[in-house]
């Protein structure tokens, strides 16, 4: 988006604020569907927890998509956004039988990731069709906290377990309509992928009443103009045509499913943050912005590198600085960065904000989590108002101290 256009919308709308371009979002979309063009039925789900607001709900199904959720209340929110329930799955991990039951009973599509919640959702409900969460044990990215698939992860039941669900399904005489896997963010590896994919393939063949096999996501997005990324054209060529093969010795066309969140999201998003002041330590110059990660803690929590631009001076020379935030706890969004001259009152952009950051936001601090903008077909439309005092209190319950004390 342009400097011009997101300075317009923080003047109309204030800062901090979140930005999100549609555009953005269909090319995603539109190239993931594209690099699967082979594969004959091909599902899109979008991670809702990525980010979250119903109109970008509305907006994903509007392009086709499916969503994926981990929560009843990320089903409800796909449902008040008017996604069909047919068209909503349900991935969670640890949750209770209660909230199986609960999703179910609303239509959507069950995936389940614990031995024991098979074994009692099979016995209680036989005739509802369920997918399982698979655990292929292969680590696809680097980063232990984003990877999921890997030995000592708590997602996903255990491959070296299918006997025992095979043993389930027997005895319960339930469905399974689906298969899954997740293995976690950042697929660098093409072939590592396929390799769990494979793991996938030989777990499907024991299953003889499946509809879909579910990839579940993991896609890496560029952070910067030569970061690496996942390359989605070539794993569409070979798991595309390895997928239809499959297909075939299965006797039957099934859908490939994915769940991408950051993949659509990332990438779309745009974080404004006004500088209230420049300090000069001895080794340090700082830009504390009026933001911290009360708003994006994706930085603190997982060493994301987003790119930062002054966007009211971008032509300025550049100079090292550490973007910090004011919650008072350390809250260094970037490290000895190289910024276009900062002065006290300029706006900051932060880059790949679409994912993981509103959708994390707290109020910490006491402060009101930002407002939320639509960039869409050239106008900015707010989705979300910034929080309000009123929106601190409201769950409170006030004693009256003072009564109690006296009584
Ligand atoms: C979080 C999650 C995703 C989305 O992951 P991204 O890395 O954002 O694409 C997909 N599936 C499941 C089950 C998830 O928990």
């Amino acid at each position: 988006m342009e400097n011009s256009v997101l300075t317009s919308i923080a003047n109309q709308f204030g800062s901090p604020i979140y930005v999100y371009d549609t555009e953005k979002i269909e090319h995603q979309y539109t190239r993931l569907s594209k690099a699967f063009q082979h594969v004959s039925q091909l599902q899109i789900n979008y991670a809702v927890k990525a980010l979250s607001n119903v109109n970008i709900l509305s907006y994903m199904h509007s392009l086709g998509a499916g969503l994926d959720t981990v929560s009843i209340q990320e089903v409800k929110l796909g449902l008040y956004a008017g996604v069909p329930a047919q068209k909503i799955i349900f991935t969670p991990n640890g949750v209770s039988l209660e909230e199986l039951e609960q999703a179910a009973a609303l239509g959507v599509q069950i995936n389940i990731d614990n031995l024991t919640s098979l074994e009692q959702f099979g016995s209680k409900h036989p005739d509802v069709p369920v997918c399982v969460r698979i655990n292929p044990h292969v680590m696809a990215g680097g980063n232990a906290n984003i990877s999921v698939g890997h030995i000592d992860s708590k997602f996903g039941i255990s491959i070296h377990q299918l006997p025992h669900i095979i043993r389930i399904v027997e005895n319960t005489r339930m469905l399974i309509n689906g298969i899954h896997m997740h293995t976690g963010s950042d697929i660098l590896d093409i072939d590592v992928f396929l390799h769990a994919a494979e793991i996938l393939f030989t777990t499907a063949k024991s299953f003889d009443n499946l509809e879909f096999l579910d990839f579940g996501s993991g896609f890496k997005v560029p952070y910067h103009p030569n970061d690496i990324e996942t390359n989605v054209e070539e794993l569409g060529e070979k798991l595309g045509e390895r997928f239809q093969s499959f297909c075939e010795d299965y006797g039957k066309n099934l859908t490939l499913v994915f769940e991408p969140g950051k993949f659509l999201v990332s990438e779309a998003g745009y974080f404004l943050t006004q500088v209230n002041a420049v300090k000069q330590t001895t080794s340090t110059v700082f830009a504390q912005v009026n933001s911290g990660f009360n708003h994006l803690i994706r930085p603190m929590l997982y060493g994301s590198q987003h790119q930062i631009k002054n966007i009211s001076n971008p032509n300025g020379r550049e100079r090292f600085y550490s973007v910090v935030g004011y919650i008072c706890e350390t809250d260094t969004f970037a490290n000895n960065r190289r910024i276009n001259e900062i002065s006290e009152g300029d706006m900051l952009c932060f880059h790949n904000t679409g994912a993981y950051c509103f959708s994390m936001a707290s109020n910490y601090n006491a402060r009101f989590r930002p407002a939320e903008v639509l960039w869409h077909q050239g106008e900015a439309k707010l989705i979300r108002k910034a929080e309000q005092f009123k929106d601190l209190i409201q769950n409170q319950v006030v004693l009256d101290l003072a009564v109690l004390k006296a009584s």
